[in-house]
């Protein structure tokens, strides 16, 4: 097994990228195979526990309350619905659950402690629990840890250049930090990014030099197609194609191999045929459940089928890392501080985010 290189520059990952695509796919499974067994992949279940009505303005989000999209908000969700919602999810193979809220980023107050109770709850099921809640601060990250939380999740979305060009409420450094922030507790990082947002594939190498450059690499990289939705700056986006979605994920295989590659949103697009060469080149986990927080997704049963025809089979919860122990809130060693930081905001233009916002405007 060779040894997790920190230092690939962008010319490396094109190389890697543009190879013949019958190259790339042996090196990717190949290196698969030394890290992974190649026939066990990761189900998580995403639950959207608090929709719409986000101030960012992520191009690509129908959750940003400044577009014209057709998302139903609704408040953060109780314990007792997520924990329902967890419950099912396990019973049909899920090993991880993750909650995600459409907030910028989290502010210590009542939601943010049923957060951590929502934690405390699904940990103590026995399954792994991921939350996605925008920006974090360390004592924040610290909270979550206590809580039981297994992994955050924060994408990069982007290369650094190509990050401007998609959101302008804030900055990629933002991004890094919380990152950083999470790093300072056992909690794992999942963090990845969107392909079909019209970038080149020198952005998409962008993004992996900045996630295989960090030290440790995030234990987890979802690689998302991008869903058009209607009303976001990107809905005239063409679809990309699976062999652009192939040559992704066999790429992040190579450059981050101990890394879970998660093949996100945009499976509704892809064939079986597609997704199992996804899987050859190196992805092991997908997300289960009719919906990815507001965009389509495969039903478990159909993935339950596909996972029969192809041999594979639903990973162990706590495989790759330990179960973490929760500490209820009565005993925490870390109480809310009232945080409620000021993270970048750089504003500058974006003529396609400005055009959708003035479009609900009409
Ligand atoms: S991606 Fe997240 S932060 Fe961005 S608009 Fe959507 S919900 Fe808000």
């Amino acid at each position: 097994m060779g040894k997790t290189k920190h230092n690939w520059t962008k010319e490396d990952i094109l190389a890697v990228y543009n190879q013949p695509l019958m190259e790339l796919l042996y090196q990717a499974a190949t290196i698969h195979r030394e890290h992974h067994d190649p026939n066990t992949v990761q189900v998580s279940t995403l639950l959207s526990i608090k929709t719409g009505g986000c101030p960012e303005d992520c191009g690509y989000c129908p959750q940003a309350a400044r577009y014209h999209t057709p998302i139903e908000g609704n408040d953060l969700m109780s314990v007792q619905q997520v924990k329902a919602q967890a419950l099912r999810a396990k019973s049909t193979g899920s090993s991880r659950v993750c909650m995600g809220a459409a907030w910028r980023n989290v502010k210590d107050g009542p939601e943010f402690d049923q957060v951590l109770e929502m934690v405390r709850t699904i940990n103590k099921l026995d399954m792994e629990v991921c939350c996605t809640l925008g920006m974090l601060t360390e004592n924040q990250a610290k909270r979550l840890a206590e809580a039981g939380l297994y992994a955050y999740n924060h994408n990069l979305d982007s290369s650094e250049a190509y990050y401007k060009e998609v959101i302008s409420t804030r900055g990629f450094e933002d991004r890094l930090k919380t990152i950083d922030n999470v790093r300072k507790t056992n909690v794992t990082v999942c963090s990845g990014g969107i392909i079909g947002m019209g970038e080149k594939i020198e952005d998409r190498a962008g993004m992996l030099v900045a996630l295989s450059t960090l030290n440790p690499q995030p234990e987890s990289v979802p690689i998302n197609a991008l869903v058009a939705v209607e009303g976001t700056p990107l809905e005239d986006q063409e679809p990309v194609s699976i062999w652009e979605m192939v040559r992704m994920v066999a790429t992040t295989r190579i450059v981050m191999p101990e890394t879970q590659v998660r093949l996100s949103a945009g499976r509704t697009q892809m064939t079986r045929e597609g997704q199992a060469m996804c899987f050859f080149a190196g992805a092991n986990s997908i997300f289960a459940g009719d919906k990815l927080l507001t965009t389509p997704n495969p039903d478990v049963h159909e993935d339950m089928e596909m996972f029969e025809v192809l041999g594979l089979h639903p990973q162990k919860p706590f495989l790759k890392h330990v179960h973490p122990q929760t500490v209820d809130a009565e005993n925490s060693q870390y109480q809310s501080l009232g945080e409620n930081p000021k993270w970048t905001r750089p504003e500058h233009s974006i003529a396609r985010n400005e055009a959708a916002r003035k479009a609900k405007n009409r």
